[in-house]
């Protein structure tokens, strides 16, 4: 069996699509859905990703308010910072760009955040909400994750989900989610992390295997069954003489390998990643029709 490759540009750019018609019909009713992004210190993995939400806010319409601060900004103003835009009604969402430089809190940051404008879905009381099944900001990679399987028609009530990885940005709220009591839930979810004893005796009865280790070649193909549907979170530089600047990007699964098992599989760039932004994006839309009351 070769698997059928999910397209995450593709779900990306249909759902970046459905959004903008969105954001024109509240623009309508005089509603701009407006993301306030703080970005600390120049990191220049953080400035590409910032760069990108920009770019993506930008092409869908949204309004967006960008700070950029030196590495050396005191706590105290990034807490001003916050609280201005948790008090601006041009701005339904905050994204503070993580991780922040040493000697800044992150807790402390995202605490601070109005809930309600809280699109990361980071903060204690959305990630709360998420757990008991109420109406939350889902964080944005897995709830992406989840569209991806949706959309590709992938079936997760019953279905057996490992999932490799239990970080509190990727693995712990996507098992949250899969097992909630409803239609984008209803999965049978193992965590598995590096105290896990036997990892493909978990994998390889698994219906469903989703990769978040940050480690290449974490799951290969005789870790997995015949007609396994992958999701590979994954996005780890590997070495390659080949290329000018001397890396390429790889994911956490054997994709050639794999591939050739699976029945379906996210490859890496062009699956997951796309859909981080998108769900961002989502978030904000939302944000606003909320606190338009709609
Ligand atoms: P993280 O905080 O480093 O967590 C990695 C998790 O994987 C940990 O729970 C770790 O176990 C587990 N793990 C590592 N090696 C393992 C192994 N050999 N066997 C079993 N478990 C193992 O990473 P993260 O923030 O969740 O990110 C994971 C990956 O996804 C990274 O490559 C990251 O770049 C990528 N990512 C991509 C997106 C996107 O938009 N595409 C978004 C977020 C993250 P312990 O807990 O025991 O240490």
């Amino acid at each position: 069996m070769t698997a059928q490759i999910i397209d995450g540009k593709q779900v990306a750019a249909d759902m970046r699509a459905e959004l903008k018609a969105e954001v024109a019909e509240l623009k309508k009713k005089g509603i701009v859905p407006g993301l306030g992004v703080i970005l600390v210190g120049e990191d220049p993995a953080s400035q590409s990703y910032v760069t990108a939400k920009e770019r993506a806010c930008e092409e869908i319409g949204l309004y967006s308010d960008d700070n950029r601060l030196p590495a050396d900004t005191p706590q105290k103003d990034l807490m001003a910072l916050v609280e201005k835009m948790n008090n601006d009604p041009k701005i339904n969402g905050i994204l503070v760009q993580l991780p922040l430089p040493k000697g800044l809190s992150e807790a402390e940051v995202l605490l601070a955040i109005d809930p309600a404008k809280d699109v990361d879905g980071f903060h204690p009381m959305n990630v709360g909400k998420m757990v008991v099944g109420e109406k939350a900001f889902l964080p944005c990679t897995p709830h992406g994750v989840i569209q991806l399987l949706v959309r590709s028609g992938v079936k997760l009530e019953g279905a057996e989900v490992v999932i490799v990885g239990r970080s509190n940005i990727v693995g712990k709220p996507l098992a949250n989610l899969l097992i909630q009591k409803n239609a984008t839930g209803n999965a049978t979810v193992t965590v598995c992390h590096t105290q896990t004893k036997d990892l493909a005796d978990h994998t390889r009865r698994a219906d469903i295997v989703i990769a978040a280790a940050g480690r290449p070649n974490t799951v290969t193909a005789d870790m997995v069954n015949d007609g396994v549907v992958v999701i590979d979170v994954g996005v780890n530089r590997v070495e390659d003489a080949t290329k000018k600047r001397g890396y390429r990007l790889a994911g956490d699964v054997d994709f050639e390998a794999v591939k050739e098992k699976a029945s379906f599989i996210t490859p890496v760039p062009g699956g997951v990643g796309p859909m981080t932004i998108t769900m961002l994006l989502y978030n904000t839309v939302e944000s606003a029709r909320r606190a338009a009351g709609l």
